[in-house]
């Protein structure tokens, strides 16, 4: 399970985030939507410290951090309950897509070689990759790079995966590829944390939808309630906008 208790943010004076209060049980999806600069990718990373939140809590998998006095070890153990999946993939180029899963799992998780080599295989098979573990990623699609990317992350097996615009740097004919993963993944009962703009997507795939505005929860809720009956004005504006 993870949970965000009061969680807010300052990039010096601007107040980003503005308490913000989500809880995701284990094995569920839960889709953050909103306008450009409500605050989303923010929200995300600073589930894993990426950005450090100016107060509130964070717990996941039963730790918890509060956020005003962490200690460096409290946020390197929490790092490591999450991995996340970034809009412009992040991959080392100059190594191939087996590397870059094999990357995180030898440096950071201390696998030994042959193990993290064998795990990277079969996670890079179940992402659709399994011809292309030599690929650079030069060589492969964007959509191809997303899913290396996706491995890096399931190779991890974090607690929650953190999906941060999986798809908004796509061309549109890749976007179906890597949300049929997502899709797959989730079936697995996975615990994610998604960003989109995929309303799709959310309605589909999401057990819980979050809209956000200026930095808030606007509104929550099951994804069908959501989208045929939005109670709020500002969450039926963005969805007339974006539907
Ligand atoms: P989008 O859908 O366009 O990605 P978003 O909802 O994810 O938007 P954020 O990227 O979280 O929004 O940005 C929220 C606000 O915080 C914006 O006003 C942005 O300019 C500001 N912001 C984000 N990161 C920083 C930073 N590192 N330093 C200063 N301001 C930042």
């Amino acid at each position: 399970m993870i949970k965000l208790s009061r969680i807010t943010k300052h990039f010096g004076r601007q107040q980003v985030l503005r308490g913000i209060d989500l809880t995701a049980r284990q094995g569920e999806v839960v889709a953050i939507l909103g306008p450009s600069g409500s605050g989303k990718t923010t929200l995300l990373r600073c589930i894993n410290y990426l950005e450090r939140p100016s107060d509130g809590e964070v717990e996941i998998g039963g730790f918890k951090v509060d956020c005003k006095h962490p200690s460096k070890k409290e946020i390197q153990t929490l790092r490591r309950k999450s991995a996340m999946v970034f809009q412009h993939y992040n991959l080392f180029k100059h190594k191939t897509a087996l590397e870059n899963v094999m990357e995180g799992l030898v440096v950071v998780r201390k696998l030994p070689k042959d193990e993290a080599r064998e795990r990277s295989a079969k996670v890079l098979e179940k992402v659709g990759l399994g011809a292309k573990l030599d690929a650079y990623p030069s060589q492969l699609s964007g959509g191809q790079q997303q899913r290396v990317g996706i491995a890096r992350a399931l190779a991890l097996e974090p607690e929650v995966i953190l999906f941060d615009e999986p798809t908004s740097a796509l061309d549109p004919e890749l976007v179906g590829e890597v949300l049929e993963v997502i899709r797959r993944i989730a079936k697995e009962g996975i615990t994610m944390i998604v960003v989109t703009h995929e309303m799709g997507f959310a309605r589909e795939v999401a057990n819980h939808v979050i809209f956000m505005d200026e930095g808030r929860i606007v509104e929550e809720g099951d994804p069908k309630e959501i989208f045929a009956r939005p109670k709020e004005e500002r969450t039926r504006q963005f969805l007339k906008r974006i539907t």
